[in-house]
């Protein structure tokens, strides 16, 4: 059997930012709107302040407005509350965005709950959970949602597919789960007290990973042909690659799929980094403009 596939995330990415681009200037020339995104960030983690930094530079590009709050991690919760309020009633913000973690004094459930439904552009809200899962108009994270477009992409009608998620998150595996079943797909949902997980993986067309750790899916675990989504990102250490300055092993990325076991069996599959990683932005600045056009009383666009 040939090598499966490779599934672009880095290009569908790109195209998905220069839609969303143009949607912006046509948006911007019809309305007289500018879609504006709030990123707020509590603390100094650094991984955060990546992410952050990335989305912000990103909501530049497409032609938005980036709004970013930050606050040292012993800010209260009342002071958080009362930015989100603020943030809810401006009308230049469509789009509102907590970096979690927050710190152990804040409630982040209370926080998430405390942002308008309709700009929880990462769609963590219980009223855009329970809008997703009755087929509702709702805000759809982010990252499934990106897997669900990829999984489009590229093997068009979904309907009938056997699919399994490996994760039941909030964030990923309940959502994708959510996004599979509104596509037709028969959905396995897995996590860690799976019976049989290699057995219940070779049954599915579809596999979606999202475990977080190493290379736990093996190439035996796909059924021959099957796309494969791997969401996960680990760090680990490599140490092919030589020794940092203080001695230790350097580190690269890898998936919660074993990528060269299951690309020989696979019909196609999402490297990791630069599969499923760069759709998660993409997908941040498509529902910001979605939640634009929605507040704006203009019609949904197609992205
Ligand atoms: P999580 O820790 O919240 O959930 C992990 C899930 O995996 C749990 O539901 C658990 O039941 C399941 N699990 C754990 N061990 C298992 C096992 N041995 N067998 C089967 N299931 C098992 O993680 P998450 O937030 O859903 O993230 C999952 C992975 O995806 C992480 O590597 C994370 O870094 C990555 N991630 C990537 C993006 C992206 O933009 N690409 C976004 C979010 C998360």
């Amino acid at each position: 059997m040939s090598e499966a596939a490779v599934i672009d995330g880095k290009a569908f990415s790109a195209r998905l930012r220069e839609k969303v681009a143009s949607e912006v200037s046509r948006i911007k020339s019809e309305s007289s709107v500018t879609p504006g995104l709030a990123v707020v960030l509590v603390g100094d983690d650094p991984a955060s302040r990546v992410y952050v930094g990335s989305k912000a530079k990103q909501t530049v590009e497409a032609g938005m407005e980036s709004f970013e709050h930050r606050y040292n991690d012993d800010i209260d919760e009342a002071t958080l509350l009362d930015l989100i309020d603020q943030l809810n009633n401006d009308k230049t913000v469509n789009g509102i965005l907590v970096q979690l973690p927050l710190p152990d004094q804040i409630d982040e459930q209370k926080v998430l709950s405390a942002i308008d439904p309709d700009k929880d552009v990462d769609g963590f809200h219980t009223t855009n959970v329970g809008r997703l899962w009755t087929g509702g108009e709702s805000l759809v994270p982010c990252t499934p949602f990106g897997c669900s477009l990829m999984l489009k992409d590229y093997l068009g009608n979904l309907s009938g597919k056997n699919a399994i998620i490996i994760g039941r998150s909030n964030i990923v595996g309940k959502p994708m789960a959510a996004l599979l079943l509104a596509e037709s797909c028969t959905v396995t949902i897995a996590h860690s007290r799976t019976d049989d997980l290699p057995g219940k993986c070779r049954e599915a067309d579809i596999v979606v990973a999202a475990v977080g750790r190493p290379e736990m899916v093996k190439g035996d675990w796909i059924k021959p042909g099957a796309t494969v989504i791997d969401v996960g990102i680990n760090r680990v250490d490599a140490p092919e690659k030589g020794l940092k300055d203080d001695g230790s092993p350097k580190t690269k990325l890898v998936g919660d799929v074993d990528y060269a076991g299951a690309a020989a069996v696979a019909g196609a599959i999402t490297p990791v980094p630069g599969g499923v990683g760069p759709m998660t932005i993409a997908c941040l600045l498509r529902n910001t403009v979605v939640a634009c056009c929605r507040q704006n009383g203009l019609p949904d666009p197609d992205l």
